[in-house]
């Protein structure tokens, strides 16, 4: 049976690693991380992630700055108001939930949020600098570079690393390419040395290439599409998929299940993420992450 990776409780240890820097950040240079939340419009599952974002900022003693703006702001208000955020030596990390209403160009706004500020890694240029070799983002989430303490691992390779998987010179199928998650756990995974394949909708047969797999990141968003006859024995399976799929035994009428079939798989797999429990409690806590890491190198470049 697979080691199932507990999602919650390395969110726990890291949390209280930030929570102790930013104290000892207080106590030295009189300066706590900012951390900028802007939500455009009143989506409730936006203004739920925001709540957990806002809340999860103050609990680590990080400061947040709460930008809630009406549905019908222009593009260029809301440029404006990132171009003030940039310009506030207060603010280490810019966060804009997605997604933005229709009338406004969501790359156009991401792309300008200052590079040392994003702490969600979604600049154009921080994905571009991940994808080149010998170059690395300032700042990232999902991606970044591994041996460097100033930057932050993404919640996946934070989970493999912390429970001893070894990435270097293994093979790894990410099941997936979307620009947030697929394609750059892809290209840190190759900076981390694995062989990558990336499987996407037109893939034939992808079981084939999954079975080959020492390391499986699933974000297909395709509820239980990956069977445990898929999973080659003692993968490691890092499972994003966040799926509601119908429960009328819920009083919500629904569950969340994954994109692993994780009864079948964790028969199989060395390692395994559950849904939910697995890669979810990480994203935030590793948002606040490259805010603290921001903060640090804002202090470091200014004292
Ligand atoms: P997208 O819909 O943007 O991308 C899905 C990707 O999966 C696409 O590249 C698509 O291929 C590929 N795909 C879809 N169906 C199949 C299939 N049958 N076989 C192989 N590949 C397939 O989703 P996201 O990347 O935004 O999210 C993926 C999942 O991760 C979702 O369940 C989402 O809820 C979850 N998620 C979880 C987070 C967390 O913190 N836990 C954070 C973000 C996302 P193609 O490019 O060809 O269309």
């Amino acid at each position: 049976m697979a080691t199932v990776i507990d999602g919650k409780v390395v969110a726990q240890t890291i949390r209280s690693e930030i929570a102790d820097e930013v104290r000892l950040l207080s106590q030295k240079y009189g300066k706590v991380p900012g951390l900028a939340v802007v939500i455009v419009g009143n989506r409730k599952d936006s203004q739920s992630y925001v709540g957990m974002k806002r809340k999860a900022c103050a609990e680590l003693g990080i400061k947040s700055f709460d930008v809630d703006l009406p549905e019908q702001i222009s593009q260029a208000e809301l440029i404006k108001q990132v171009h003030e955020l940039n310009a506030n030596t207060d603010v280490h990390g810019i966060l804009v939930q997605l997604p933005l209403p229709k009338h406004i160009n969501e790359e156009k706004v991401l792309s300008e949020i200052s590079l040392e500020k994003d702490v969600d890694g979604f600049h154009p240029l921080n994905i571009g600098k991940l994808a080149m070799k010998g170059r690395d983002p300032l700042l990232l989430t999902l991606v970044s570079k591994l041996c460097d303490p100033h930057y932050t691992k993404p919640a996946c390779l934070e989970l493999l690393q912390r429970s001893g998987v070894t990435i270097k010179g293994k093979k790894a199928v990410v099941v997936g390419r979307s620009n947030i998650v697929g394609l750059p756990a892809s290209l840190l995974l190759l900076k981390a040395d694995a062989t990558v394949t990336i499987v996407h909708s037109h893939t034939s047969q992808p079981e084939n290439i999954i079975r080959e797999a020492d390391i499986v990141i699933a974000a297909a968003g395709q509820p239980k599409m990956i069977k445990g006859s898929w999973i080659k024995p003692g993968a490691a399976v890092i499972d994003v998929g966040t799926n509601a799929v119908d429960d009328p035994t819920r009083k919500s009428g629904y569950r969340l299940v994954g994109d692993v079939d994780f009864e079948e798989a964790s028969k199989t797999a060395g390692w395994i993420t559950p849904v939910p429990g697995g890669v979810g409690p990480m994203t935030v806590t590793m948002l606040l992450k490259n805010t603290l890491e921001g903060a640090k190198r804002y202090i470091e470049q200014n004292n």
